[in-house]
């Protein structure tokens, strides 16, 4: 896996700073307007504005998604559970 330092932004959900991804795939980590990502400290779904600030990933666009995308989110979700502290957790209950 490939991570990309980005410049400092907030988790919508729980405010953590974020200054780095890193693609599930190995490929180039830089974010583009669309990309999808988890927080690793609240496991939340996220997606990526034009400007690349970071908003939550609604539900609607989460089941509009390819079903190789979601399960690849829920795969990343699952694994982000294993570190995230349970009061923390975003979305445990709606697997
Ligand atoms: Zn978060």
């Amino acid at each position: 896996m490939k991570t990309t330092h980005v410049a400092e932004t907030k988790c919508p959900q729980c405010a953590c700073a974020i200054d780095a991804h890193t693609h599930l795939s190995g490929d180039d980590a830089t974010p583009t307007p669309g990309s999808l990502s988890v927080c690793l400290r609240c496991a939340a779904y996220l997606s990526f504005n034009d400007d690349l600030s970071i908003r939550p990933l609604t539900t609607a666009e989460f089941e509009a998604l390819p079903l190789d995308v979601r399960l690849l989110l829920r795969k990343a979700r699952r694994a982000a559970w294993e570190v995230v502290p349970v009061e923390l957790q975003v979305g445990k209950r709606k697997l």
